[in-house]
């Protein structure tokens, strides 16, 4: 292990492809960051400005929630839960697919994260004989799964959305921490069109055609910007 090459800023290693290093041993990946990213400093008040705006847009709707938050169990999904009902008082409701394969630890940090706060929150759980035949399909025809989970994860989110009429969604990632997983080897083909075609024709396909329904909608929303799905939940 000691001997693979690596980013000294990020340690990414040198088999992952397309991957260059500099003069000092940082990657690309790294510097593309800091330069996608070299204004922050000047932009970030108008952006939290901006971000607040958005709370107080969607409190004044009156909705039965004012946010949803998906809810993995994990340290960013969770401060994202802490922010809109601790700091921001929003009414929160919190939405979370279980594949089949949510471990002990993430369920104990949701009962946890939950009894802390007055969030409510929708457990969605798929029987994992299910999702095995799923990710069984997805890695014979495209060697990766994470597809077809970001699909169900997604799909849960747009249920929870349009069955509670809520007009935003905070989620624990964003552009500035999801560089890494923007590779696009690692991740790209996250669509609902992809997800139907991976499946079509295939003993999953009729049981899970209902993940990927909606889907000239949701691309139509994708190619329309992801500012302007907040409001047209
Ligand atoms: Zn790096």
């Amino acid at each position: 292990m000691s001997d693979i090459k690596r980013c000294t800023r990020c340690i990414l290693p040198e088999s992952l492809s397309n991957i260059t290093f500099d003069e000092e041993g940082i990657c690309n990946h790294c510097r593309k960051y800091e330069a996608d990213f070299k204004n922050w400093d000047s932009i970030k008040e108008r952006k939290f400005k901006e971000f607040e705006e958005i709370l107080e847009k969607a409190k004044k709707l009156k909705r039965p929630y004012d946010v949803l938050v998906p809810l993995s169990g994990g340290k960013d999904s969770t401060y994202a839960l802490y922010l809109c009902t601790k700091i921001y008082g929003l009414k929160t409701l919190a939405v979370t697919l279980d594949n089949g394969f949510l471990t002990r630890p993430a369920k104990d940090n949701i009962r946890n994260a939950l009894a802390s706060c007055n969030a409510d929150h929708i457990f969605y759980s798929i029987n994992s004989k299910n999702s095995s035949e799923l990710f069984k399909i997805f890695t014979e025809k495209t060697g990766d799964f994470c597809n077809a989970c970001m699909r169900g994860i997604n799909y849960s989110i747009e249920f929870a959305a349009k069955s509670f009429n809520i007009p935003l969604v905070i989620k624990g990632s964003g552009r500035r921490v999801q560089s890494v997983s923007q590779i696009k080897e690692v991740s790209s083909l996250n669509t609902a069109s992809y997800f139907a075609n991976v499946i079509r024709g295939t003993d999953a396909g009729n049981k899970f055609r209902y993940l990927s329904a909606d889907k000239n909608k949701l691309e139509f929303q994708k190619i329309a910007g992801g500012g302007s799905v907040i409001f047209l939940a």
